[in-house]
């Protein structure tokens, strides 16, 4: 695989960005083959920098639902370049947002727009501390709510003061729940849960519908806010806030990634119930009343109110999981498929340091598919039933490749280090 351009930019890149590229985009903890920059993306494919083409099973982390430059959003974007986007003020699209969001997602009785998941969760947070005049909040241990001091899965420049009332839980457990919030007292500001646990190296898992059902109970007795952050799952599941599936509605729910398909917006939405807290803080942001991703926003919200891009994307995942699952055990390897199918994550079983894992990701890599050796993956509308056949055919010998080169795999350094790390912490 041509390689050049590629290796050229990650030395400059290591001049003059910090470890080359930041955050999660990084390609520092995937296999050393993964490319690190991408030129071009259209429908369900991407290009790196050097012209290699794959189809694409991560999707941007999430933004990518319909396919990576759909012309009816895209459209809608430029048609609102024309007539503006930064501007002193929102423009009326706004207005018109905010009402397609209240109206799809029955949670909500109000909205805020932003530009990232993060300032969705953050100002999440703040809200349940403004409504409520209490400090603690509740994350499920493991779970990713974004890159800001409270949250963030890197220790680095964090105080114990950034976290001072952030306490945890375990997620899908009733009494670890129910033990944080009586050790919160009478301080308890707000609960965070995933939609389902979609933690990184782990098996994925459904929400318990008691556990879901507890915090909602809790946060009544307690008069906390529960929140749910959708932000990598919304719209993914249902047309809905995803914990509409199991009957329980939070008073803010967090959005981002896909509801505009890739265009930079995100959105916290909230009951009335968290309607003060809202008002009450001061959330702003020079970008956040841009009106071009609304448009983009207000577009593919259109089409996912009016098209089978969810069914698809469950029929599509279903097949794709029934092949991997019978190319995997056709070649003697029990692969762990986790997850909703149109969110899968893979993981292989008696591979404590992913060195299979990274070997198969590499193998699929090499063969035109981009898989992610450990966080979950996204389907997008854009994706056929030949691309799945085509993944699964490339799965297969994939299967075989590794299983040949088993007894010569090492694990991949920096990962291990990681590892070593969090068991010593
Ligand atoms: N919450 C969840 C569940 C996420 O998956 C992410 C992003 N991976 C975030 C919050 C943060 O979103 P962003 O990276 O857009 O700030």
């Amino acid at each position: 695989m041509q390689r050049d351009i590629h290796n050229e930019l990650q030395r400059r890149a290591q001049r003059v960005l910090p470890r080359g590229v930041y955050g999660h985009e990084s390609t520092l903890l995937l296999p050393d083959s993964y490319p690190q920059f991408f030129s071009k993306a259209e429908g369900a494919y991407l290009w790196d920098a050097d012209g290699n083409k794959y189809l694409d099973f991560m999707c941007a982390y999430g933004p990518n639902l319909l396919g990576y430059g759909d012309p009816r959003v895209n459209q809608a974007a430029i048609d609102q370049l024309h007539r503006g986007d930064t501007m002193p003020g929102p423009s009326p699209l706004m207005v018109e947002l905010a009402e397609d969001m209240v109206g799809m997602v029955q949670h909500a009785d109000w909205a805020m727009f932003c530009k990232n998941g993060t300032d969705a969760t953050t100002m999440a947070k703040t809200i349940a501390r403004a409504q409520t005049g209490k400090r603690v909040i509740l994350v499920a241990t493991g779970a990713y709510h974004g890159a800001m001091p409270w949250c963030t899965p890197m220790p680095a420049g964090v105080l114990p003061e950034d976290r001072s009332y952030i306490r945890q839980y375990d997620y899908n457990s009733v009494e670890s729940l129910e033990a944080a919030v009586a050790a919160a007292g009478d301080d308890l500001a707000g609960i965070f849960a995933a939609p389902f646990k979609h933690d990184a190296f782990i098996d994925q898992a459904e929400p318990d519908p008691a556990y879901a059902q507890r915090a909602r109970d809790l946060c009544n007795d307690t008069g906390a806010m529960l929140i749910v952050d959708d932000v990598r799952a919304g719209f993914r599941l249902t047309r809905d806030c995803s914990w509409e599936l199991i009957g329980v509605r939070p008073d803010l729910s967090t959005w981002g990634k896909s509801f505009a398909n890739g265009h930079p917006i995100s959105a916290l939405l909230g009951s009335d119930r968290a309607r003060d807290g809202a008002a009450a803080i001061y959330a702003t942001g020079s970008f956040w009343f841009a009106a071009v991703p609304m448009a983009a926003a207000r577009a593919t919200l259109q089409i996912l109110r009016e098209t089978d891009y969810l069914e698809k994307s469950v029929r599509l995942g279903t097949y794709l999981r029934a092949g991997l699952d019978t190319a995997a055990s056709d070649a003697g390897f029990s692969f762990r498929q986790t997850g909703p199918v149109q969110m899968p994550l893979f993981l292989f079983d008696d591979d404590p340091d992913f060195r299979i894992g990274f070997a198969w990701s590499e193998a699929m890599l090499r063969r035109g598919i981009y898989v992610h050796p450990w966080h979950n993956m996204f389907l997008c509308d854009a994706m056929t039933e030949t691309d799945m056949d085509l993944t699964i055919d490339a799965a297969r010998d994939a299967f075989l490749e590794v299983r040949g080169q088993l007894s010569t795999l090492q694990p991949h350094a920096l990962l291990a280090e990681m590892f070593q790390q969090r068991a010593a912490e």
